[in-house]
C-alpha cells in the first residue's frame, strides 16, 4: 500500500506475523510489544505498619493484561520471560517505573519505601548490580528507600555469585526481603547465609493463624526467630482483621493483603496514600 508508506506495511506485517505465531515463540517481541504500548503494567499494593497503622510503603506488582489471552499471571508469564531470554529487560523495566512511582510518593514529605522483585534468575549475573547501581545513580533515588525481594527458591544456579550481589547492593543500601518465606526447601538457611532485613511470612501460614493452633505457633515462632536476627517481618496475604489482630498481637511489624489494599493502579494507589496520610487514627486496628 503506497499510502502507508513502507514503514508502516512492514509494520503492519509483522503485527499479523506476530498474530499468528505460536506464544512460547514469540514471546521475546510480545514482551517487548506489551511495554511499548502499556499492555505490561505496575500495580501498587500498600504496605502497612501495624504499630502506627500508616501505610509506609508499597509493593509493585507487574501486570500484563494481553489484548486477546486477557490478564496473564506474572506467576506464569515471569517464567517464561525467563525461558525466552526477557526478564532482564523486564527486571529494569520494573525498576524504573518502580523509581518513578517512589520518587513521587516520597514528594509528599513522608519517607516512602518501594519493594521490587528479583527473579532467581536474575541474582546471580555478573551485570546486575553495575546496571542497578547505574540506575539509582541516574535517578537520583536513595537505594535506603528501596527493597529488594528474594523468592527464596532452587532457582538460583550461582550461589556463591547471588550472596555477592545481594550483600553488595545491601551495602550501597538497598533493603533486603526474603519473600515467601517458610515455603521453599532453603528458609532458614537463607536466614543463616544471607544478609537480609526483612522477611515477608508466606500468605498459607497467615491466612490460618486464627483457624489453626499449629500455624499460629509457626508464625509466632518466626517472628520471635526473626526479631532475634534482627530482621523485621511482613505478613502477606491479609485478608480479613481479626488475622490483622493476631499478627499485631504477635509483634509483627508490617502487614500487606486485600483486607489493607488490593494491588492498583498508581493514580488509585496514590488516592488511597492521600487519605491515609491526612488522618493520623488512619485505620482502626
Ligand atoms: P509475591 O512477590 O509473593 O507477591 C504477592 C502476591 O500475593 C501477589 O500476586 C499479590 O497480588 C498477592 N496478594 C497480595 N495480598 C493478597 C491477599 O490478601 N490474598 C491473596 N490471595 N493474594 C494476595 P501477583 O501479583 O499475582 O504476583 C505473583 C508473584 O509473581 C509474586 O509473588 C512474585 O513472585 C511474582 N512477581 C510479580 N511481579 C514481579 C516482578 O516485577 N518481577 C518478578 N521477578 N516477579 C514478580
Ligand atoms: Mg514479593
Ligand atoms: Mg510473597
Ligand atoms: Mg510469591
Amino acid at each position: 500500500n503506497e499510502a502507508l508508506g513502507n514503514g508502516r506495511a512492514i509494520e503492519l506485517f509483522e503485527a499479523n506475523r506476530l498474530a499468528e505465531a505460536p506464544w512460547e515463540l514469540s514471546l521475546h517481541a510480545r514482551i517487548d510489544e506489551g511495554l511499548r504500548n502499556g499492555d505490561i503494567w505496575l500495580a501498587f499494593q500498600p504496605q502497612w505498619s501495624l504499630a502506627d497503622q500508616r501505610i509506609y510503603g508499597a509493593e509493585a506488582l507487574i501486570r500484563w493484561n494481553h489484548p486477546t489471552r486477557g490478564a496473564i499471571s506474572p506467576d506464569a508469564f515471569i517464567l517464561q520471560a525467563e525461558r525466552a531470554g526477557r526478564i532482564d529487560a523486564l527486571t529494569y523495566w520494573v525498576l524504573e517505573e518502580a523509581i518513578t512511582a517512589a520518587l513521587k510518593l516520597n514528594a509528599y514529605g513522608h519517607r516512602f519505601l518501594m519493594s521490587i522483585n528479583l527473579s532467581a534468575q536474575m541474582v546471580d549475573k555478573p551485570d546486575l548490580v553495575p546496571n542497578i547501581a547505574e540506575i539509582v545513580a541516574r535517578r537520583g533515588i536513595d537505594p535506603s528507600l528501596l527493597t529488594v525481594e528474594i523468592t527464596e527458591t532452587s532457582g538460583v544456579r550461582n550461589r556463591p555469585a547471588a550472596c555477592h550481589n545481594l550483600s553488595q547492593l545491601r551495602s550501597m543500601g538497598f533493603r533486603l526481603s526474603i519473600d515467601d518465606f517458610g515455603t521453599g526447601e532453603a528458609s532458614l538457611a537463607y536466614l543463616a547465609d544471607l544478609p537480609s532485613d526483612e522477611l515477608k511470612l508466606d500468605r498459607r501460614f497467615v491466612s490460618r493463624v486464627t483457624t489453626s493452633p499449629r500455624d499460629h505457633a509457626i508464625v509466632s515462632s518466626t517472628i520471635a526467630l526473626a526479631h532475634a536476627l534482627n530482621q523485621q517481618v511482613v505478613a502477606e496475604g491479609v485478608e480479613d482483621q481479626a488475622t490483622l489482630l493476631a499478627l499485631r498481637d504477635l509483634g509483627c511489624d508490617f502487614a500487606q493483603g486485600f483486607h489493607l489494599g488490593r494491588p492498583q493502579a498508581f493514580p488509585a494507589f496514590c488516592a488511597m496514600f492521600e487519605q491515609s496520610q491526612k488522618s493520623n487514627q488512619t485505620r482502626s486496628i
